[in-house]
Formats: structure tokens, sequence, C-alpha cells
């Protein structure tokens, strides 16, 4: 009984796993049920038409008839080759389409998962687990084209088997034909019939137990290619290059493909292997010739006793031969069925992840005068799975066309706050508004056009350098120039030969160019202009930079930032004193905020603690030089 239930959900797993692939190739199955027809039809048409061949040959002996079986045949034969030849090559184009086209389904799943979800270990594990578990056996979705493919071969085999050798079981054998008359009776047919398809079936079943064998051993070779993946190609990645050589990294990863065998004869899929259900499944392979076997002598019992020609034993053994091999599939199936259910449980627990977040609906207004706003009130948030408050009874209002600057330790949560203000997470506890409302309530991409942000951690792409700038393929040339030279870029990008078509690192052409981090960081800032939003935010937008290029972006940040609402997180306190206002963060909370000259004069207060400390360390480096 629960192995039915079990079969059943195998079932509708696998037809889910169809649908979804028929989502983004539309194209694969029709023409992989096609080419299924020809694959399963060809062997009994050529049985068939060898049988007709035969027949005359052994009887009539006509030759006009023989040669209208032979050409027929010819021509049968040959279109039905070449029409499958044509439908091969279509469905491998096809098939390896499939591999990059069914990513489109995880692509856009990524895409749409709410970010405290993209954030979660347990995500990246899933979806590592799943391709792992492609690459190593095909399972998952992957394994589909082969499932489909026996499913609709066998079934179509059968028929055809079934209606080629029906005549095999009701052609008599003649009175007088001694005790093989005995075949006659319905009862041998049956018992014929019966060992046949019984021994198909225990073939395919027992074919079907080394299926438990890959299920079995799925952790330990997922495992083993995980490893594989990770140490097997560590040389190769750039970002470790000097770190490997530098402190001997290749011989931890060597110790690894030691020490991890997953594939070998040694290994846990060897034993398995070479255990109980190797010799389990072998047996399977056994049997079908023993079945073959039988259906030899029933067929020739029964020619022998007169019932059919010889061109009839040709027709009954071939197709009983291949509908032998069509139910041994289909029973085989059944245990593949089962095997790959896991994996695709794993596929779709993946493209099941509930987005809640992002189901607002309201347009924000487009405002000429940029007059948006924000405010924080009384905002609590911690990160998921964690215990610890990162923002805690957090209250503030962002005063439209003016520069905040964000200081404070460490820790204190001032990324947090920009991440809720971008709505990577949505609080606890309180409300985020903008223009009085829940920011929840508006279209998430509508809400996000009003903000250009650089993160500490941004990212360029392997892309021409205009296009970096624009996030887009067609571009406003002047306008990307500008942005550029605003962010500091310009002497650089006049000394480019090939100007915002300077394609970007050198990965994906030759003619790139590798940038430094400050560089990046200009690209960055220029990116975020571009887009000229009515917020611009920027998190230790000048870390990177050397301090004369720094001093230059602050000496024109009042141009560059223009009416736009600023807010600017920054380490070095110098470089705040130009903002129109101050919040220091501390341990989640504000705990002041003023001009600098006002906070600076607190003494005993917090910015004036890091404001000493930094003055120090500013002036011990004067001192030694
Ligand atoms: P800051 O930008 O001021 O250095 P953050 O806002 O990054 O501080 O961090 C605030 C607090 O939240 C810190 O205690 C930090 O450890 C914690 N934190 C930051 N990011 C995460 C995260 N993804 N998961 C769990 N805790 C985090």
């Amino acid at each position: 009984m629960e192995d039915k239930v079990m079969f059943r959900h195998s079932v509708s797993l696998h037809l889910r796993g169809i649908r979804e692939l028929h989502k983004v190739s539309a194209g694969f199955f029709p023409i992989l049920t096609l080419y299924c027809v020809f694959n399963a039809v060809i062997p009994y048409v050529t049985v068939f038409f060898s049988a007709q061949i035969l027949k005359e040959l052994a009887t009539g002996r006509q030759a006009e008839v023989l040669w209208k079986w032979v050409i027929i045949s010819v021509l049968g034969i040959g279109a039905a080759a070449i029409g499958k030849a044509f439908l091969y090559r279509r469905y491998q184009t096809l098939l390896s389409d499939l591999y990059g086209r069914k990513e489109i389904l995880f692509i856009r799943k990524m895409f749409s998962l709410d970010f405290s979800e993209l954030d979660k270990q347990e995500t990246h594990d899933l979806r590592s687990q799943i391709q792992q578990d492609e690459n190593w056996g095909s399972w998952g979705l992957m394994k589909l084209d082969e499932i489909y493919m026996s499913f609709v071969t066998g079934v179509i085999g059968l028929i055809c088997g079934i209606s080629l050798t029906v005549s095999l079981f009701t052609s008599p054998v003649p009175e007088g034909s001694g005790w093989l008359t005995v075949l006659n009776h319905p009862g041998f047919a049956l018992v014929f019939a019966g060992l046949i398809a019984a021994g198909s079936i225990l073939a395919g079943k027992l074919t079907a137990v080394s299926m438990k064998g890959w299920g079995q051993c799925a952790e330990d070779a997922t495992f083993g290619n995980r490893l594989f993946s990770h140490f097997g190609f560590i040389c190769m990645d750039t970002a470790r290059s000097v770190d490997i050589r530098m402190s001997d990294q290749h011989a931890l990863a060597a110790s690894y493909f030691r020490l991890n065998n997953a594939f070998g004869a040694d290994s846990a899929l060897g034993k398995i292997f070479r255990g109980r259900i190797g010799i389990v499944s072998s047996l399977g392979a056994c049997v079908i010739p023993l079945v073959t076997g039988l259906i030899y002598l029933f067929t020739c019992l029964k020619a022998r006793g007169g019932a059919f020609d010889v061109g009839s034993i040709t027709q009954y053994v071939g197709a009983a031969t291949a509908m032998t091999n069509n139910i041994h599939a289909l029973t085989e199936l059944t245990g593949l069925l089962k095997t790959n259910a896991p994996y695709l449980e794993n596929t779709f627990a993946f493209l099941d992840i509930r987005s809640a977040m992002y189901q607002g609906s309201l347009t924000t207004e487009k405002r000429a005068d940029r007059n948006y706003n924000v405010e924080f009130r009384d905002v609590s948030f911690r990160y998921p799975g964690s215990d610890r408050w990162a923002l805690r009874h957090f209250s503030m209002k962002l005063q439209v066309g003016k520069r905040l600057a964000i200081v404070g330790e460490n820790g204190s949560g001032k990324t947090t706050f920009i991440k809720l203000l971008c709505r990577l997470y949505d609080p606890q506890e309180g409300q985020i508004l903008l223009n009085g409302i829940d920011i929840r309530k508006y279209n998430y991409r509508d809400y996000m056009d009003i903000f250009s942000v650089v993160f500490q951690d941004f990212q360029l792409v392997s892309q021409p350098l205009g296009n970096n700038v624009a996030g887009s393929m067609n571009y406003d040339r002047e306008r990307a120039q500008k942005a550029l030279a605003d962010a500091g870029f310009g002497d650089r990008l006049s000394a480019m030969e090939k100007g915002l078509n300077t394609m970007l690192y050198k990965n994906l052409d030759e003619d790139g160019v590798e940038i430094s981090g400050g560089e990046a960081q200009k690209i960055a800032l220029a990116r975020a202009l571009y887009k000229d939003a009515p917020f611009i935010i920027l998190d230790e937008p000048t870390a990177a930079l050397d301090p004369i290029a720094e001093a230059e972006i602050y000496a024109k940040f009042n141009d560059i930032a223009g009416d736009k609402t600023a807010v600017y997180i920054s380490h070095r306190l110098s470089s705040c004193k130009f903002c129109d206002e101050i919040a220091v963060f501390h341990e989640g909370q504000i705990i002041q905020q003023g001009t600098h000259e006002e906070l600076v004069a607190i003494e005993g207060g917090k910015y004036h603690e890091l404001w000493t400390a930094q003055a120090q360390y500013y002036a011990g480096h004067f001192r030694i030089q």
C-alpha cells in the first residue's frame, strides 16, 4: 500500500517535471515523442517485412510478389531509418539546449526570491545539491528525458509487439500433428505467455534493484562531487592563485583527493555494486536470454507442428524478443521513477520556496521635485536565525535634499539600516514609510527606482565599461561619460583607446582591462550617478580610493549629489564634515545626531570619542613623517 502511494507520488513528481521543462523548451517533448514512436516501431517494421519476404521465399516464390515486398521493405525501412536519424539529431540538439534552458527555471526563482531566503545558507546548499545531483548522474529534471523515452518507447513497442504476436498463440497446430497438438490447449498458450511476461518483469525488477544502489550512495556521491568541483578547480581560480602558492594550499587540496574517494572500487559506491545489489542486477541481465530461449522454443515447436511457416517464425521470434525488451524497460522504469523521486523533491523544494516579500502593488509617485519623505518608525530587526537585534527601536527621518552621514563602530547597524531601506529585509517590528505609506505596499521595482545604492561589496560584470555604468546594453553615452567624470574616472576614461566600449576584465576578452579596486569603486559610483535616482546611498564609497582621489570626490560631492537626498556611511570621520547632518549609530540605535561642529563639541559623547581616536591616529602618522 505504502509502495503504491510512493509510486503515485513519484509519477506526479515526474509529470510536474515534464510540465516545468515544457515551459522552458516547448519543442523538446513533441520531438522526443516522435522520436520514440520511430524508435519503438522500427524494430517491428523490420521484423514484419523480413517475415513477409521469408514467407514468400519459403512458400509462393512468385518473383513479382517477392519484388514487391523487397521494394516496399527497402523503401519503408529506409524511410523510417532516415526519419529516425533526422529526429535523433533534432532531439539531441534540443537536449543539449535543454541543459541550458532548464537553468531559466532556477534563475527566475533566484531573482524572485525574497532576499532573506537568498541570504540563507540552506538555500544555497539546496541549489548546490541539485546541481551536484545533476552532474553526477543527471538525477532530477535531466533524468526526465530518459524516463519519458523509456515510457513512450516501451508502451508503443508493447502495442506493436502484442499485435504482431497475437497469432503466435492463436494459430493452431493442425490436427494429426501428433503430440504437438497439445500446444493448441489454451492453458498451454497462457502458461507460455505468462512465463514470457513474468520473466521480462522479473528481469526488469532485478535490474531496477541497481537503481536502489544509486539512491543509497547519493549522499556520498554528491559530497564527492562537491569536493571535486571545489578542490579540482581550485588552482584555476585567479582570485586564489596567490594565496595558494604562498600558503601551499595545493597540498591541502591534494589531501582531500587522497582521503575522499567517492567513485573508486573501494568507495561506498564501489562496495554497493560489488555486493548483493550488483549480483541481483546482474541476474536481471541473465533472465532476458532465458526468456528469449523460451520464446524460440515455443515458436519453433508450433512451427514444427505446422501451425505456421518459416517466415512467421522470424516475425514471432523478432517481435516477441523486442516485446520482452519493452516489458523489461517498462518494469525497470518503476525503479528509476522511485530513485529519481527524491532528487525531484529537492528540485521542487527549491522551486517552491515561498516568496512573500515583494507582493506590493502601489506605484510610487513620480515627483519632479524629488520630494520623497522616508521615515523609520520604531523599527526593530534581527537577521533570520539570529537572536541579536541588529536595529532596536530605531526611528529616523531622512531630510529631503540633505546629506546625511552615518558613523559608528563595526556592527553598530549602519549597513543593516541601508538593507532595510532597500527592502532586502523587512523589519520584525515597526514600519518604514515612504510619503507616509508603509514601503511594503509599494511595487518593489517601482520603489527601488528611487534609490541609487553603492554597497561595499558591489560587483561589476565582464562587459564594456559603458554597459556597466548604465546597467544596460543601450544607453546614453554622454550621460555615462559625465557620470564617470563626476566619479573621478574621467582621466582614466580618456586614456582608454576604446573609451566606453572598453571591456572590463580579461576573462571574456583578451583585450579587456583589469582595473584596480579604486577604479572599480569609481565605476560603481558612476553607475549610481547614471541612475540619477532621488536618493543616493553610498556605503563606504571611498574605502578603496587613494587620499587624492578621495579628496577630489568630497570636493565635488555637493555638485554630484545635486538635489538628491544623500546617505553616506563612512569610517573616516573627516570625510563626513561636509554633510548637513551626522547620525551616530551604536548597538542598533542612533545615540547622537547633529552637525560635525555640534557633535564634536560634546565631550564624553560617542562622536567625540571616535573623532579623537581618529585624530590621534592621523596625528601619529604626521609625527612619524
Ligand atoms: P555595520 O554596517 O555598522 O558594521 P551591520 O549592519 O553590518 O553593521 O551589522 C549589524 C549587526 O548585525 C552585527 O552584529 C552583525 O554581526 C549582524 N549581521 C550583519 N549581517 C548579518 C547577517 N547576514 N546575518 C546575521 N547577522 C548579521
